[in-house]
C-alpha cells in the first residue's frame, strides 16, 4: 500500500489550508500550492495565525505550532507536488478547472501516488478520467472548517480500486478524522440529504409559513440542531448551495432538487450570506438580524 510521508494540498483557500493545517499537525510535510506563491503563502499565513490562537487558548503547545508550521512549503508551481505520495486537490469548484490540474499533475507523480479531489458535487469517477490512473483516483470530503469538524467523506468513483480507499483511509485517520465511505453519487452521503433540506427550508420561508426566526428557532429546538437551517445556508453560501443544487438537478434530472425560488432571487441580488454581510439575516451589525 502507498506509503503517505508527504501530502501535497492545491487550492490553500478556506479548505485546502484546513487540510493542510490538520496534516502538517498530524507530522506528515505538505505542500501547499496555489496559482501563485503570494497566495499559497497567504493560505500559510492563515494556519500560522490559527495555530497561534491555538497556543494563546492553550489548546496547542508553542513547539507543536512551530513543528506544524515548519512542515508546511507553499509553493506558486506544481513541479514540487511530484515529491508527494497524496495530492488533495481543493481548488475552486469548477470542472475545468478541477481536469486541468489533474491533467497537469497527474503525470508528475509516481507510480503508485493517490490523486484525490474535495469536491463537493462534481462526479468523482467523471473527474477521474482527467487523472492518470482511475484507480488511483477518489473524492475526500472533508468539511467546515477543516481542523474543528471531524468528519471525512470517502467516496470511491467506479474504477477506485480498494488499496486507494485503504490508503486514504488510514491517512484520515492518521489527522484524527472518522470516515464515512460513498459510492460516486451526487451530494454523496451528507450533501445529498443536508441541501434538500435547505432549500426546503428557503420554500418554507418563501410561502409564509414562517419567519426566519421560526424556521432557524423551530429546526434548532424540534430536531436538536446546534444551528437553523438558514443560519446554516448562510455559513455555507446562498451562491455554492444553489450550485450544488443545480449540479444535482442536472446530473439526476430529479425535480426534487429544483432550488427555491427565494433562493435563486436571494443569489441574484448579491445576498450569499455571511461573506457579502447579508443573506438571511443582515450581519452589518454586532448581532445578525432576521431579514424576514
Ligand atoms: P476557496 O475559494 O476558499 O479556495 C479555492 C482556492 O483554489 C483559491 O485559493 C484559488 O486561488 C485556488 N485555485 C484556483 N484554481 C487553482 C489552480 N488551478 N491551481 C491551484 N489553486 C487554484 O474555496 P474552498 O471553499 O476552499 O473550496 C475548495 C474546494 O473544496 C471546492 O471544490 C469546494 O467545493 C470544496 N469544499 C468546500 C467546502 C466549504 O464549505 N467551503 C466544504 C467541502 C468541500
Amino acid at each position: 500500500m502507498t506509503d503517505i510521508q508527504t501530502v501535497g494540498v492545491i487550492g490553500a483557500g478556506q479548505m485546502g489550508a484546513g487540510i493542510a493545517q490538520v496534516a502538517a499537525q498530524a507530522g506528515y510535510e505538505v505542500i501547499l500550492s496555489d496559482v501563485d506563491l503570494p497566495r499559497a503563502q497567504k493560505g500559510r499565513d492563515g494556519i500560522i495565525r490559527l495555530l497561534a490562537k491555538g497556543v494563546e487558548k492553550g489548546k496547542i503547545a508553542q513547539s507543536d505550532a512551530d513543528e506544524a508550521i515548519a512542515r508546511i512549503t507553499p509553493v506558486g508551481e506544481i513541479a514540487p507536488l511530484a515529491g508527494a505520495q497524496l495530492v488533495i486537490e481543493a481548488a475552486t469548484e469548477r470542472e475545468e478547472v478541477k481536469r486541468a490540474i489533474f491533467t497537469n499533475v497527474g503525470p508528475l507523480l509516481a507510480a503508485d501516488a493517490i490523486l484525490a479531489t474535495n469536491t463537493s458535487s462534481i462526479p468523482i469517477t467523471r473527474l477521474a478520467q482527467a487523472a492518470p490512473d482511475a484507480g488511483r483516483f477518489v473524492g475526500v470530503h472533508f468539511f467546515n472548517p477543516v481542523p474543528v469538524m471531524v468528519l471525512v467523506e470517502v467516496i470511491r468513483g467506479l474504477a477506485t480500486t480498494p488499496e486507494t480507499v485503504a490508503a486514504v483511509e488510514g491517512f484520515a485517520g492518521r489527522i484524527g478524522k472518522t470516515v464515512v465511505q460513498a459510492f460516486d453519487a451526487p451530494g454523496f452521503v451528507v450533501n445529498r440529504i443536508l441541501l434538500p433540506m435547505l432549500n426546503e427550508a428557503v420554500f418554507v420561508l418563501g410561502e409564509g409559513v414562517g419567519s426566519v426566526v421560526d424556521i432557524d428557532m423551530g429546526c434548532k429546538l424540534g430536531l436538536n440542531h446546534p444551528m437553523g437551517p438558514l443560519t446554516l445556508l448562510d455559513f455555507v453560501g446562498l451562491d455554492t448551495a444553489l450550485e450544488i443544487l443545480n449540479v444535482f438537478l442536472s446530473t439526476t434530472g430529479d425535480p426534487k432538487y429544483r432550488p427555491a425560488p427565494l433562493l435563486v432571487k436571494y443569489v441574484e441580488a448579491g445576498w450569499y450570506g455571511r461573506k457579502t454581510g447579508r443573506g438571511f439575516y443582515d450581519y452589518s451589525g454586532a448581532e445578525p438580524v432576521p431579514t424576514r
